[in-house]
């Protein structure tokens, strides 16, 4: 938990949103600005700053992020019959705002090129 960064207090309740999904590991919430129709956030509950190829534990736990990103495709019958997208912002060049490690949905409409 870091005070001041937005999905952490999203999940200790201090910021308000709607927990479409939530595990031990894990919660979902909306994108509070979609650039999709269906724009959804799969968020580790641990404060994860980076991707790193240095911990099991972390492979552990983006295969379980992909697992719940697979699970709410599955929620949403235009995903699994148009087809969606998942992104994950790392550092600047991406445009990444919130340094708390996270996976977009994308879909709900046809989706522009990627960058
Ligand atoms: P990124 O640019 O990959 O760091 O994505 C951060 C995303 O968090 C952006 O798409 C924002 O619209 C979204 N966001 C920021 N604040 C909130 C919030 N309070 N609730 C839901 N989504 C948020
Ligand atoms: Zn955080």
């Amino acid at each position: 938990m870091t005070q001041d960064c937005i999905f952490c207090r999203i999940k200790s309740g201090d910021i308000p949103s709607e927990m479409l999904f939530m595990d031990d590991l894990s919660f979902v919430i909306r994108d509070i600005n979609p650039v999709a129709p269906i724009h959804l956030l799969i968020i580790p509950i641990e404060h994860v700053t980076d991707i790193s190829t240095s911990s099991q534990d972390q492979f552990d736990l983006l295969s379980h992020l992909m697992m719940v990103a697979k699970r709410m495709v599955d929620r949403h019958k235009d995903l699994t019959d148009n087809g969606w997208r998942l992104v994950i912002n790392q550092g600047r060049f991406s445009g990444q705002e919130i340094p708390h490690l996270h996976l977009h949905i994308l879909g709900g409409q046809k989706l522009g090129p990627i960058a």
